[in-house]
């Protein structure tokens, strides 16, 4: 099953795409992990995208699209993949659906998380990961059990994202209301777009979600055995 997890930042796509590799085997493709990555190999790509990362802007559509290219040609991706950030505009849905049409992949279901603005700003300005294993929390939210040491790894350190700052969230939700939002008519138009409270607590968003996967799968055994 190839999904999208669309949704402004902070509606929790990494949160419960996450929570769908472990219960689906599916490979989380995230263009935001994969940039923090170049940024901090110091790559040439890493180079272009940091300040336009920390400004809240988009990076360059021709440089999204190779890097999601690559990712999407590697053998590993056999029970499907999540991409969760990407496409962000028009350009890179329609680059994805050209890339998928010669792959011969399919795209089986398009969830975007629906998540109120004020949330969002209060979601960002909480969030933080383990330095050492990438475990996600958030300050109000999802604190570690034991204040101040990882649940997983027991490590001490923790960091914040230099862009989930309240000065960047401003023009990260502009970035989305103009340049991503507008890609959702296509999906729906294709009848692959399904919503998602994404207000609701963690748990109840990964039950909407299943019971969605649920309905698409269903849909698809109908649809082969005609
Ligand atoms: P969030 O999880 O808060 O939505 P991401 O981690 O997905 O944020 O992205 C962080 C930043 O990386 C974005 O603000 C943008 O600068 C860049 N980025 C990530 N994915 C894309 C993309 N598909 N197109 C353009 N820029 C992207
Ligand atoms: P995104 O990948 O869409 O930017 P994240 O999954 O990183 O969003 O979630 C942003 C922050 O909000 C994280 O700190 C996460 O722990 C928290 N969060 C995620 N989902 C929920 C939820 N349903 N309710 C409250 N907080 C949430
Ligand atoms: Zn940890």
């Amino acid at each position: 099953m190839n999904l999208i997890l669309l949704g402004p930042p902070g509606a929790g796509k990494g949160t419960q795409a996450k929570r769908l590799e472990l219960r689906h085997g599916l490979t989380q493709i995230s263009t935001g992990d994969m940039l923090r990555a170049e940024v901090a190999a110091g790559s040439a790509i890493g180079a272009e995208a940091k300040q336009i990362m920390e400004s809240g802007a988009l990076v360059p559509d021709a440089l999204i699209i190779s890097m999601i290219e690559g990712r999407i040609r590697q053998p590993d991706l056999r029970c499907g993949f999540i991409l969760d950030g990407f496409p962000r505009t028009a350009a890179q849905a329609e680059a994805l659906d050209a890339m998928l049409a010669r792959l011969g992949k399919s795209l089986d279901a398009v969830i975007l998380l629906r998540v109120d603005d004020s949330a969002l700003v209060e979601r960002i300005a909480g969030r933080f990961t383990c330095a050492r294993c990438g475990a996600a929390y958030h300050d109000r939210f999802h604190p570690p059990h034991v204040p101040g040491i990882c649940d997983i790894c027991g490590s001490a350190e923790f960091t914040r994202r230099a862009d989930d700052r309240a000065e960047t969230v401003a023009a990260r939700l502009l970035a989305y209301q103009s340049q991503t939002a507008p890609i959702l008519p296509h999906y729906q138009a294709s009848g692959r777009l399904h919503e998602v409270d994404g207000m609701a607590e963690m748990d109840a968003v990964t039950a909407e979600i299943e019971a969605v996967l649920a309905e698409v799968k269903t849909r698809g055994e109908l649809i082969e055995s005609r």
